[in-house]
């Protein structure tokens, strides 16, 4: 009998609870009206239900039911954030500032605004961890910034920006934030930091519930007219997928000091065995200020893509963000990070979830330092 397969890539998606999936398939056998159809109970229901959902969303946020958006994900939340902030600004272009390490769907958002000469952007660089740091925020805003984008946390090697410590500079330089929360809620406390919210963007698939729903958090933004470039019809709300996002919001919650501080210890383990077993091998991102479930390294005379292919049909990790690997597109983020060409050939994002076992990390750390080995070996054969 084959070992079962161990998932490590939970920056890509998440398996779902199977909590959460007993709310979706609940809502979707049980609550099936239109919650615009408020004439009747089953459409009142409905609506119901999409409302504790939101109260979900906005707990694990520090927000209010109100300023609780649903979307079909990040991805759309991000550009209907950048589109509000379009619209709010006081002249066009809109001044954005944004960290060179945002997720695609950030980068692309801006790259098209600025192609049609509807914003400019100033880039503020990170360190060698895949920090930005504050003194370079203030010099941006310094300049005059009508949008900041910074991400809670990276979604390659999981470095936790100071976002509330920005949030409050550029509220004094007179900037809205948009914050890409999305591989930080439910991982990192955020209710707890008391913020004052602009556009938070987070997204249920990466916690544990079902994918294609996310939501933008701001100032009653649950009912604010949709932008004018964004304004096509909506369609009919998604009361399963949400229901699903309300539930995982809930378990996050509750669950999430416990789970991280598990997980984190899980990934410490995993970390020090490949330290041990891979000569060479360095640890990518910030030692103290890392997601509990990041584990992002690089090793020596191995290319990643190689070593994640050796290893596809047991171990489930990846050699960047999902929608770069396999392309063997260099990963922004690390170039960012000015790391060495070695590092960026040889990354490997391992990131864990609450369902990993000691037994799996313990099984991946020696297939992986396999893995390693073998295809080291391939190479130095090959020269
Ligand atoms: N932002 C970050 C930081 C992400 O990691 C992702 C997903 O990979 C996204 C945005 C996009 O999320 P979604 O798949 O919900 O559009």
């Amino acid at each position: 009998m084959t070992a079962p397969r161990i998932y490590l890539d939970h920056h890509a998606t998440t398996p779902v609870d199977s909590r959460v999936a007993a709310a979706v398939v609940e809502a979707m056998m049980e609550v099936f009206g239109n919650p615009n159809s408020m004439h009747h109970a089953f459409g009142r229901e409905a609506a119901a239900l999409v409302d504790a959902s939101a109260r979900e969303v906005a707990r694990l946020v520090g927000a209010e039911p109100e300023d609780v958006r649903f979307t079909g994900g990040a991805s759309p939340a991000i550009q209907l954030a950048i589109a509000f902030a379009e619209e709010r600004a006081p002249t066009l272009p809109l001044r954005v500032a944004a960290s060179t390490i945002e997720h695609p769907a950030v980068l692309e958002a801006l790259e098209r605004g600025v192609a049609a000469g509807r914003m400019t952007v100033d880039w503020i660089n990170v360190d060698e961890d895949g920090v930005v740091s504050l003194n370079e925020i203030a010099m941006v805003l310094e300049r005059g910034v009508d949008l900041l984008c910074l991400m809670a946390a990276n979604n390659e090697v999981g470095s936790i920006q100071p976002f509330a410590e920005a949030i409050g500079l550029a509220h004094d330089a007179g900037a809205a934030v948009l914050v890409d929360a999305t591989q930080a809620a439910g991982r990192v406390p955020i209710a707890t930091r008391n913020l004052d919210i602009d556009y938070l963007v987070l997204s249920a698939h990466k916690i544990y519930g079902p994918k294609g729903v996310g939501a933008l958090v701001g100032l009653d933004l649950a009912d604010a007219a949709p932008p004018e470039r964004l304004s096509d019809h909506v369609s009919t709300t998604n009361v399963p997928a949400i229901a699903g996002f309300g539930e995982a919001c809930r378990l996050r919650r509750l669950e999430m000091a416990e789970d991280e501080l598990r997980i984190a210890a899980l990934r410490d383990r995993l970390q020090d065995a490949l330290l041990a077993g891979v000569s060479g091998l360095v640890v990518n991102g910030s030692p103290t200020r890392r997601l509990s479930n990041n584990l992002h390294v690089s090793v020596p005379d191995a290319p990643n893509d190689a070593v994640v292919a050796h290893l596809a049909a047991t171990i489930a990790l990846s050699t960047g963000a999902a929608c770069v690997s396999g392309a063997d597109a260099p990963s922004h983020v690390l170039r960012a990070m000015g790391l060495s060409q070695w590092r960026q050939d040889g990354a490997l994002r391992i990131s864990l979830g609450r369902f990993n076992t000691p037994e799996e990390i313990e099984r991946a750390a020696g297939a992986i330092i396999a893995a390693v080995r073998d295809v080291q070996s391939l190479v130095e054969a090959t020269h």
